[in-house]
């Protein structure tokens, strides 16, 4: 196939807020990479930190930078050393790029590699019409899932590793913050078993959409008496189970303080500044397990999200309530920042 020799990418080009629309050179496809023609964009959270360019990206990325790492596309290339990919297919990649040689790496612990790369924050990213990304991390797509689902395996995989983390069988389950990655929770939790899925979020949107991804209670922590409707729910003992995706300070507290004795709890959400928990009476005399949360499992979790979109997928539909051409994204990004939506795809075709 010929390919063009330039194309279309949303770069972070100065230390500032926004992102610009740019014509660069397409990717060289090294010898081990694959390269990928894209066909659907998911907007991350971290994003959203890239274009706002708030404290913590200014510390990270390093302009220029083409940002997003959540994407499904079709293989236009592949370089000589790949084997077992074909072009043509249809494929989603794992964003963290590990370096295979460290002890985690290899103890199947790669997800925690302490020097990985991360596409589209240190390496380039797939806010463009190609990327190439080595072959270990491709994910093929399998034809049943549909591409707007197949774009965020990403985030998808964020949930499920945080769900799969907790024994949700049969038990009562807290969600805190009900961003994309708590919505998808939400259905996730539903799938695997839980009995009852109660969430917590602030945002009028997102309430509306946790209802609709199936939570079975859903409260405002700026109107409702969260303890008191939680107990109630909970035959007075607190969720066996809380999956912290918020990263909000107030929220992590009282996700502590409401917890089952016995129960776990998961952190995913990322607090910006450390976070004052009781550890005599919330963690000790509960004698509960906290599960520390980073990325997916790889790749377990890739397959646990290939069945889920296999068989589930009509219950993230609600949740993915934008899909806009590229050349919108200003208009994407505002809508997150008003906090307006779940998650939002961008089309390259
Ligand atoms: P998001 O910002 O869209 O969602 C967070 C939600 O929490 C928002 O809807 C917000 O309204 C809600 N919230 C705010 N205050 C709250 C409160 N007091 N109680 C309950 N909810 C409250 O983020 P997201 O993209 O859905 O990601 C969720 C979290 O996970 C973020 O903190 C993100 O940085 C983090 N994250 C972690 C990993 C990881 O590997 N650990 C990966 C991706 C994202
Ligand atoms: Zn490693």
């Amino acid at each position: 196939m010929l390919l063009p020799t330039t194309m279309r990418a949303m770069r972070k080009l100065r230390g500032q807020a926004g992102l610009d629309f740019c014509t660069i050179p397409v990717p060289v496809c090294g010898p081990r990479d694959v390269l990928i023609r894209v066909r659907i964009t998911g907007i991350c959270g971290t994003d959203l930190h890239i274009y706002n360019w708030d404290a913590w990206s200014q510390n990270r990325i390093k302009p220029p930078l083409t940002t997003g790492h959540e994407f499904v596309g079709d293989i236009v290339a592949l370089g000589a050393e790949v084997h077992g990919l074909s072009l043509g297919q249809r494929v989603s990649a794992e964003g963290h790029i590990t370096c295979g040689q460290c002890r985690l790496c290899r103890t199947g612990r790669g997800h925690i590699c302490r020097t990985f790369k991360g596409v589209g924050v240190d390496r380039e990213g797939c806010f463009a019409d190609y990327i190439a990304v080595p072959a270990q991390n491709v994910w093929p797509v399998p034809a049943g899932v549909p591409d707007m689902f197949a774009a965020i395996y990403d985030p998808l995989g964020n949930a499920m590793h945080t769900v799969m983390s907790a024994p949700v069988s049969l038990k009562n389950v807290l969600v805190m913050g009900a961003g994309a990655i708590g919505l998808f929770a939400v259905s996730i939790a539903k799938v695997a078993g839980a009995a009852n899925v109660m969430v917590v979020e602030p945002n009028a949107t997102r309430i509306d959409l946790a209802r609709k991804a199936g939570a079975d209670l859903v409260l405002n922590p700026r109107t409702d008496d969260v303890p008191a409707l939680v107990r109630r729910a909970t035959s007075n003992e607190g969720p066996e189970v809380v999956l912290e995706m918020s990263g909000n300070a107030k929220a992590m507290q009282q996700a502590f303080s409401l917890v089952a004795t016995g129960g776990t709890m998961c952190l995913l959400g990322i607090p910006g500044t450390p976070v004052d928990i009781n550890w005599a009476e919330d963690i000790m005399f509960k004698g509960i397990t906290i599960h520390g949360i980073t990325g997916r499992r790889m790749f377990e979790t890739w397959f646990q999200v290939d069945e889920f979109l296999l068989h589930h997928s009509a219950r993230l539909a609600a949740s993915v309530t934008h899909t806009m051409p590229c050349a919108a994204y200003e208009e994407a990004f505002a809508l997150m920042n008003a906090g307006a939506c779940g998650k939002i795809n961008l089309t390259w075709a």
